[in-house]
Formats: structure tokens, C-alpha cells, sequence
């Protein structure tokens, strides 16, 4: 397999540092996030909290012996889903190869970019955009970019490099190994297998005999081997452009002209991420801030600039009745597959 450059975002102690951001009271404070109930559970502590012994996954009632002078708050997920899709949207400036797994997590496929200077673009995007920090880890497949990340928490970015793969892993307790949980590593300590060093001096057939697939798997692992791909979510997707007009416009040439511009560059887009797009948008924002969509789909997705704009002018000319001036106009394009997806055909308009 041709070697890949792999990035793996966590935000640090997510929640609660979104929390502290909102509330500045909070900053510096032992913040603990969770279900509130007298059965809940903690799912993000502050740094600040985690000194105290309080981690995510504990009940709330023992996090409040630990911590009694915390600050409890409850989960705001509408908040907390928000702003992990402002994230996203970072990404997407960089690479659609994007597969979040889980509301704070991503690995971001940069093969033939520049991995390093893409991963501090997002750290500072993150920073300036968001008010929050992110652990990058960069490397040759997820399994080490993942483990990069944990290097330097909070805040952290490190690499991996091909050649200290080995070295790197061989000191790392088990756990270290994806997969790795309580019962496995009691197994694996009957074996006399501690660190990721064990697993490399072990007789792979062995562990093939005794764990089957896993056990290869393992024994991968512990070298560095890991050929998942990043599964990025393209269904979710889309890619748009809008523009705010220094001065809101009542002129229906200047309207298709932007959407012409907006065409070409998101056909690119597509092109450049071999997707292709089945339903077109049209966003109008009236200069009395009300805003209005409408949207098409097509019976066979694109990726033709001539076929967008004609959609999106059909949209403009014939779903919209513009009887004012227009302070912003947008073109969204979703339904994103890759050309080689089965396609459906239906005609929603
Ligand atoms: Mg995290």
C-alpha cells in the first residue's frame, strides 16, 4: 500500500471546553458535564476537573465526592452538535476524505498534501473561528495517527514519522492497541503480554491460534500496520458558496452572473473530490434579512458547471419571485456520491 499522510482531530475535553468558552466565569474552573440525574454519568471533564481524579464514564455522584467544589453542568447537545459542525466545515476546506467518529473526533485523509501545514491551518482555524483547541496527530494510517494525538493533550501536535513507527509503539502498555479492552488484556497478560513490545517478539501463529482474525490484527497493530481507509461520510455533505453584496441589489443579471461564478467554482469542487452532486440550491437573502430556499434534484447527479448554473438559473427564474432587493445570494450543492454509487432515480421538486 502506497504510503498515506493521515490526520486524527480530537477537541480537548470537548463539552466542557465549549462550556468555559460561553462562560468565562467558568475558565480555570473544575467544569464537569454530564447527566444530572442522582444516576448520570460524566461525559466530559475540564482539565481543571480531571486533577481531581474525575474522568468521563464515572458517575456523577462519585465525581462530587472527588470534586465537591466543581461545577456541574447538564449536556447541551443541540450547542455541542452545533459547533462540531462548524468543525467540519474546517475540515472541508481542506479535504471532503473527512470521516468523523464521534461529535469531536475526525481523521482527515491529506495523502499528497501538505500534511503538516494542513493540520496547523486547522489548529489556528479551530482557534480563530471557534475559540477552542484541537490535538492533532499526523501520520502514516489512523491507528498512529490516532495515538499521535494523545501525545500532547491539550492543545498538541505531533507526528509520526514512517521510520520511528517501531520505536514509538514499543514501550505502550497493550491498551494502547485499538480494540484492546479489559478482558482481552487479561488475556493477553496470561500470556505474559504487556507492552506492544511483547506483541511484536510473539509468535504471530500463536495469536492467530488463539484470538483467530484478532489475533493477526494484533500483531499488525503492534507494528504499525493498519490499512483501514478513511470512510469519509458523504452523504451528510454538501458544498456551497454565498456572498454578501457590498450594496442589496435588485438586478436579476448581477443574480445569475454570481450564480455562474458560484457554478464554476463548486463544479471544481467536485471535481477535484470526484464527487458529484444530485440536488442544487438556491438560497435569496432579502435586504429585509428574510431568506428564502429553493431546491432541485436532478435525475442524474453532475459535476458539469454548464449543467449547475442552468439548474440553479431554472431555480432563480422560475421557483423565486424576486420582488425586492436581495442583500445575499447562495448556491448549495448536496446529495454528494461518488460517481460509482448506484444511483436512485427520482425527481423531487
Ligand atoms: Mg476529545
Amino acid at each position: 500500500m502506497e504510503d498515506r499522510s493521515i490526520i486524527h482531530v480530537d477537541m480537548d475535553a470537548f463539552y466542557a471546553q465549549i462550556e468555559q468558552r460561553d462562560n468565562p466565569k467558568l475558565i480555570g474552573k473544575p467544569v464537569i458535564i454530564g447527566g444530572t440525574s442522582s444516576r448520570g454519568v460524566v461525559s466530559t471533564a475540564s482539565y481543571e476537573a480531571r486533577k481531581y481524579g474525575v474522568h468521563s464514564a464515572m458517575p456523577i455522584k462519585a465525581a462530587k465526592k472527588l470534586c465537591p467544589e466543581g461545577i456541574y453542568l447538564p449536556v447541551n447537545m443541540k450547542k455541542y452538535k452545533e459547533v462540531s459542525k462548524n468543525i467540519h466545515g474546517i475540515f472541508t476546506k481542506y479535504t471532503n476524505v473527512y470521516e468523523p467518529i464521534s461529535i469531536d473526533e475526525a481523521f482527515l485523509d491529506v495523502t499528497g498534501k501538505e500534511a503538516l501545514e494542513i493540520a496547523k491551518s486547522i489548529k489556528k482555524d479551530i482557534r480563530d473561528k471557534l475559540r477552542l483547541t484541537a490535538s492533532v496527530g499526523i501520520s502514516i494510517n489512523k491507528f498512529l495517527a490516532k495515538l499521535a494525538s494523545e501525545v500532547n493533550k491539550p492543545d498538541g501536535l505531533t507526528i509520526i514519522e514512517k521510520d520511528e513507527v517501531l520505536s514509538f509503539l514499543r514501550p505502550l502498555p497493550i491498551t494502547k492497541i485499538w480494540g484492546v479492552g479489559p478482558k482481552m488484556e487479561r488475556e493477553l497478560n496470561k500470556l505474559g503480554i504487556y507492552y506492544i513490545e511483547d506483541v511484536q517478539n510473539y509468535d504471530v501463529e500463536v495469536l492467530v491460534s488463539i484470538f483467530g482474525k484478532r489475533g493477526k490484527e494484533l500483531y499488525e497493530f503492534s507494528y504499525g500496520i493498519d490499512n483501514r481507509p478513511v470512510e469519509p461520510r458523504i452523504a451528510n455533505q454538501s458544498i456551497g458558496e454565498e456572498e454578501t453584496f457590498l450594496k442589496d441589489i435588485y438586478d436579476m443579471e448581477m443574480l445569475l452572473d454570481t450564480l455562474k461564478d458560484y457554478s464554476f467554482n463548486l463544479s471544481k469542487k467536485l471535481k477535484e473530490n470526484r464527487y458529484l452532486a444530485r440536488t442544487i440550491c438556491v438560497k435569496i437573502k432579502y435586504s429585509d434579512f428574510t431568506i428564502e430556499t429553493r431546491s432541485m434534484t436532478l435525475n442524474i447527479p453532475t459535476n458539469d458547471e454548464r449543467m449547475i448554473y442552468k439548474t440553479a438559473k431554472y431555480i432563480l427564474l422560475n421557483k423565486f419571485n424576486i420582488n425586492r432587493e436581495v442583500r445575499l445570494i447562495g448556491l448549495t450543492l448536496s446529495n454528494l456520491i461518488y460517481p460509482d454509487d448506484p444511483i436512485q432515480l427520482s425527481m423531487d421538486i
